[in-house]
């Protein structure tokens, strides 16, 4: 074999992580991840306090093991360095308004009459029917329109539009068709959503102990300042201190926008290719509280989507004027340590109700963000009456903090995929002016929800490079 090239990855989230683990497996490159924060897997990453373990931002992984977070581990050869719990017994349930459904058997509690039911029925088998050789073709349409075909109704379109929102954190008008039946496909075929033990930090943990004990090396709490460019092509990495390291290839997993406005610098591009680069835009960001209870309160539930209001006319108004309701209209109520039960000690729960905040702007100050700390747990005490009294502490986490940590507006996946940026429509891997750069991260995956949209990244990338 001829000499290893020298690769630079910026980043250690899914993308990051999994590309550079993946490199240094080929025995072709030999890697240096650099981290700006001392944590490892970006909006992945875990961490520990008082003995309660909490994840920055995830709570459930579509696919486990069968998705691609799992197939990296797979090429990697320790497919069983991250365990698995689906979240299968019992599956995620509905609470409309306090009431517990089953979703979709129990729909008829939500109080639609036979025609609405009929047709969310008929919605549900055309729409998840749609032929894979046309789903490419459906990308173009949106979910608000195509549910609208078969019904019109305010509830039905709040509870479809909390799906586009579970799986890709952005509005049903904006959700395109075929990615949303691709998704639900592999989740019937798989049944393997789930949560790894040992939150959600244990994938990117993994990949990142595998790339050390391949030789690797990874350098946390080291920030890049830019990516080194000569004649338009990629020569190596800036610390914030000022070392330089060369390298034949540099790939960042800071995102799309920030690599090219901060880490390159627009002088480097045309016109033309930064005006594409500004209209892509992100997903929603959300706000989180973790709860951590004095008790195990939640008996037999792993996730609970909670939907505490139908009036789409007035939540649209509340939405557009930013203002902060009495009780969060949607949250999304993970148990964490039901599924995972090192993530609390002995007797205690730990669980996170979230989701989004009208549009709030990231500029917002701290004392204005912890107002939404009461809609969510407004919201959790109508799902499980009672839990209030067990809170030991609460943990919230803004979209301004997630900015602050990892950038780009605070955002929940990367660039969105909304119609016209999904598939083959999302940006290239390739940067589109410096040669050997490559992007790697949620922006640059083609399909999947969340991490397993950056770890698509990193499995396309990697066979890019290493044929
Ligand atoms: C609140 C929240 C909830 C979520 N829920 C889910 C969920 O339930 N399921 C799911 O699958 N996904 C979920 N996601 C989405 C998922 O976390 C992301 O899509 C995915 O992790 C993004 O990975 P990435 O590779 O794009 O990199 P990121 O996670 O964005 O990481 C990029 C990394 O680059 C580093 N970096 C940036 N600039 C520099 C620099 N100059 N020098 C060095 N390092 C740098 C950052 O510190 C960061 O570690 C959630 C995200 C959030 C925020």
């Amino acid at each position: 074999m001829g000499k290893k090239k020298k690769a630079i990855v910026i980043g250690s989230g899914i993308g990051g992580s999994g590309i550079a683990a993946l490199l240094q497996h080929s025995g072709e490159y030999d890697v240096r991840l650099f981290e700006k924060n001392g944590l490892v897997g970006g909006r992945f990453a875990s961490y520990r306090r008082d003995g309660f373990r909490l994840d920055v931002g995830c709570h459930l992984i579509a696919n486990c093991d069968k998705g691609t977070l799992g197939e990296i581990l797979e090429i990697l050869g320790c497919p069983d360095a991250v365990q698995w719990r689906y979240a299968r017994g019992p599956k995620p349930a509905f609470n409309f308004k306090g009431e517990r459904i089953k979703f979709p058997h129990e729909i008829h509690k939500l109080g639609f009459n036979n025609d609405e039911l009929q047709g969310i029925m008929q919605f549900l088998m055309e729409t998840g029917s749609i032929p894979e050789d046309q789903w490419d073709a459906w990308d173009d349409r949106n979910m608000l329109d195509q549910l609208e075909k078969y019904v019109q109704n305010d509830r039905a379109r709040i509870i479809f539009g909390i799906l586009s929102g579970i799986y890709f954190v952005i509005r049903d008008h904006e959700t395109p068709v075929g990615e949303w039946v691709r998704c639900n496909r592999m989740f019937e075929e798989n049944k393997s959503s789930g949560y790894p033990i040992g939150g959600t930090g244990a994938v990117p943990e993994a990949y990142v102990r595998a790339l050390r004990e391949l030789g690797g090396e990874v350098c946390l709490a080291t920030p890049v300042r830019r990516i080194l460019v000569e004649d338009g092509v990629a020569r190596g990495v800036e610390q914030r201190d000022g070392t330089v390291h060369e390298a034949d290839l540099v790939i960042s997993n800071a995102g799309l926008k920030p690599t090219v406005n901060h880490l390159v610098g627009r002088g480097h591009y045309g016109q033309e290719v930064l005006e594409k680069i500004d209209a892509y835009t992100y997903s929603e960001a959300v706000f989180m509280v973790k709860v951590a209870l004095d008790t195990v309160f939640v008996e037999n539930e792993n996730m609970v989507m909670f939907m505490g209001r139908d009036d789409q006319a007035e939540l649209q108004r509340e939405l557009d004027e930013g203002i902060i309701p009495e009780v969060a209209s949607q949250a999304m109520i993970p148990i964490l340590s039901n599924m995972d039960p090192s993530a609390a000690p002995e007797g205690k729960q730990l669980l996170i109700v979230g989701g989004g905040v009208n549009g709030q702007p990231l500029d917002t100050p701290r004392s204005e963000w912890s107002k939404w700390e009461a809609p969510f747990l407004n919201a959790l005490e109508m799902v499980f009456p009672g839990i209030r009294e067990h809170i030991l502490w609460t943990v919230t986490t803004s979209p301004a903090d997630v900015d602050r940590l990892f950038g780009e507006e605070g955002n929940v996946i990367g660039i969105g995929q909304k119609v016209g940026q999904v598939g083959d429509r999302r940006p290239a891997m390739e940067d589109p002016a410096i040669r050997n750069l490559y992007h790697c991260s949620a922006d640059t995956g083609m399909h999947g929800i969340g991490g397993e949209l950056a770890a698509d990244s990193a499995l396309r990338l990697y066979r890019k490079l290493c044929g």
